[in-house]
């Protein structure tokens, strides 16, 4: 009889973790197939590190290189659930076909829009390395080109920053940007503003107000202006105007309103519950037993909140990847399949400089010590390149930050992408 086949498509926390579980648990007797576009692992809550040059965009990519797994570098197209097969196509346009015994969707999530004219445009996501070192290069840029300017206006706008969106990745992302933009323009006379903006009451809105409260003070310490109550009503190439009549003059508008699950899981034709492929509690999907489902783009119940669906985080993509690898396996009667059940254990928020916000098993910790934790948890969590993440941030705390813009990646070549209707 042949091995059984259990095609993964994604690799990202959900889907390695899957992978990385499956063949410890497998050990040969299955063939185990990743799908994924690129031949990395990306490690996405370090990103606003790549984006003001602490961290180099390889530290946080670790390569696919798992024991066991055959890796099939492609973007899945389209899906037969009942030939049992999935259409791909490599990076070059090279389409392919695999069948499968069993597969496990891990698709994530891509950037979501609201309906904002001119947010297509002119704002830029933050969901990937090209993002991430747009940025990086837009905001050296913008302070060089304010810097060689004599129009008072020009200057002003091009050293105003302006992200929309206070959750975990906005308050990141302005709160380090913040740092770096000051560090490019010292001895400039030049000064940098950022001003951060969110419709709900607070920053961080979904997490413990405690940490809200950490991540403000530090924000406002900065001189980041954050505006709660407030959204963006629209954008232009020189300023966008907010939802409470201000126009800010800017060049920069970084788009952080959140994320929704990766469109192709509303064309598989199975039932989704907001954009997010219907679930049972062992990650099953109902009626398909040779189809399971997790991380963003799976609709997980949350059995701890009945009624809810487990968040979009990394944390539970890692926890349902492992548990769908036992629950495959238990599927072809090795082991016994487990319902999806989490405690929560807490969350970081790198802010940049020695500040961080974080509650460890729901402890509020600010400072030095929040710090730590941070970083002793992203390099716990991070499956490789833990030594170069780790050089790099000893080396960041001895040398300065490079002001140069390579200039690889153009705003075109990172859009945002369009709603679709
Ligand atoms: C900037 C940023 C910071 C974050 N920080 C944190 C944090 O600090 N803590 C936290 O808990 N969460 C954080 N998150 C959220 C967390 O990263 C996600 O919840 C997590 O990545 C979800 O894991 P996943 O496996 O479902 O999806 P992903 O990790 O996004 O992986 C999906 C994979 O599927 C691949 N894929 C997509 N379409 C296809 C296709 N058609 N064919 C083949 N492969 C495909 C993608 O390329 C990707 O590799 C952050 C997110 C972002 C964007």
């Amino acid at each position: 009889m042949p091995r059984p086949r259990i095609v993964i498509v994604g690799a990202g926390f959900a889907g390695y973790t899957a992978a990385r579980r499956l063949t410890r648990i497998a050990r040969g007797r299955a063939e185990i197939v990743l799908l994924n576009p690129t031949d990395y692992f990306l490690y996405l809550p370090l990103l606003p590190e790549v984006a003001t040059g602490l961290l180099e965009p390889r530290r946080i990519s670790v390569p696919l290189t798992l024991p066991g797994v055959r890796v099939l570098l492609g973007h899945a197209g389209a899906f037969d659930l009942e030939a049992r097969t999935v259409e791909w196509a490599d990076p070059e346009g090279r389409r392919g076909v695999i069948g499968y015994h069993r597969l496990v969707l891990a698709l994530g999530s891509v950037n979501k829009l609201l309906p904002v004219p001119g947010v297509t445009e002119y704002a830029h996501g933050f969901r990937g390395i090209a993002e991430a070192l747009y940025l990086r290069d837009h905001l050296t840029r913008q302070i060089e080109l304010a810097a060689q300017s004599d129009d008072p206006l020009e200057r002003q706008a091009r050293c105003t920053f302006v992200v929309a969106g206070a959750g975990y990745t906005g308050t990141e992302v302005a709160a380090q940007g913040a740092l770096f933009t000051a560090a490019l323009a010292a001895g400039r006379s030049l000064s940098p503003r950022w001003l951060i903006l969110d419709t709900s009451d607070r920053v961080l809105p979904t997490l413990d107000p405690r940490l809200s409260r950490t991540a403000a003070e530090v924000l406002r310490h900065r001189g980041v202006r954050v505006l709660t109550g407030t959204g963006v009503a629209n954008a232009g190439s020189d300023a966008v105007r907010l939802s409470n009549g201000e126009s800010v003059p800017t060049k920069t508008l970084v788009w952080c309103v959140g994320v929704r699950p990766e469109p192709l899981v509303a064309g598989l034709g199975l039932a989704t519950r907001d954009g997010r492929l219907v679930v049972d509690e062992f990650l099953n999907v109902p009626g398909r037993p040779d189809v399971f489902a997790c991380g963003d783009a799976a609709a997980v119940p949350d059995v701890m909140h009945p009624g809810a669906l487990t968040g979009m985080t990394a944390q539970h993509a890692v926890r349902q990847g492992r548990l769908v690898a036992g629950n495959v396996a238990a599927s072809y009667g090795q082991g016994r399949r487990r319902p999806y059940r989490h405690r929560d254990l807490g969350f970081v928020v790198d802010l940049g400089g020695w500040s961080a916000a974080a509650d460890p098993f729901g402890v509020p910790l600010g400072g030095a010590a929040a710090k730590a934790v941070t970083r002793g948890y992203h390099l716990m969590s991070m499956p490789g390149n833990r030594v170069r993440v780790a050089a790099d941030w000893m080396l960041d705390g001895m040398l300065s930050r490079q002001p140069v813009q390579l200039g690889l990646i153009r705003g075109s070549a990172v859009p945002l992408a369009a709603e679709p209707d």
